[in-house]
């Protein structure tokens, strides 16, 4: 096996016992020269210029690879964990088209590909007809205050 102390004399003049910086040094971290540092450290660039390119791509697309997944399963989590099928008070809370949640008015249900009103957009003007959309599911993990849906 390969020498790896320095070698090097001390001031005590006894060989220097300390390891090399690296197999490419003859001298160790106090005693290698200026030449021998930079060739190690033109060989850590090198190294470094070697992984970006090589392996960069890889280990970025494999890190958003696992926070995507990280991110997907936290959200289903949260999702999960705050769906909900009825309000504090008890009314039915249903998801429609475009995926927004609606409660309906107390003791009314509705099923999966009812139709019910609901408000129209502020921005329709506060005149403008309620329109008509389907219930895709029942309950929300919505877990903001809801405006009411009516059947129909
Ligand atoms: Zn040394």
């Amino acid at each position: 096996m390969e020498d790896m102390t320095c070698g090097r004399p001390t001031k005590a003049g006894t060989p220097c016992w300390n390891r090399r910086i690296s197999n490419r040094t003859a001298g160790c971290q106090n005693h290698a020269t200026e030449l021998e540092r930079a060739t190690e450290a033109a060989y850590w660039e090198g190294y470094r210029d070697g992984m970006r390119a090589g392996e960069e791509h890889g280990r970025q697309a494999a890190r958003w690879e696992a926070e995507r997944e990280l991110r997907e399963a936290e959200a289903r989590e949260t999702a999960s964990r705050n769906h909900r099928e009825r309000t504090p008070d008890g009314r039915q809370i249903v998801t429609v088209e475009r995926g927004y949640a609606y409660a309906m008015p107390p003791g009314i249900s509705v099923a999966v590909g009812d139709q019910v009103s609901i408000p129209a957009p502020y921005w329709h003007g506060s005149s403008a007809p309620p329109q008509r959309v389907t219930v895709t599911a029942l309950g929300s993990s919505y877990t903001g205050s809801l405006v009411t849906a009516y059947p129909g």
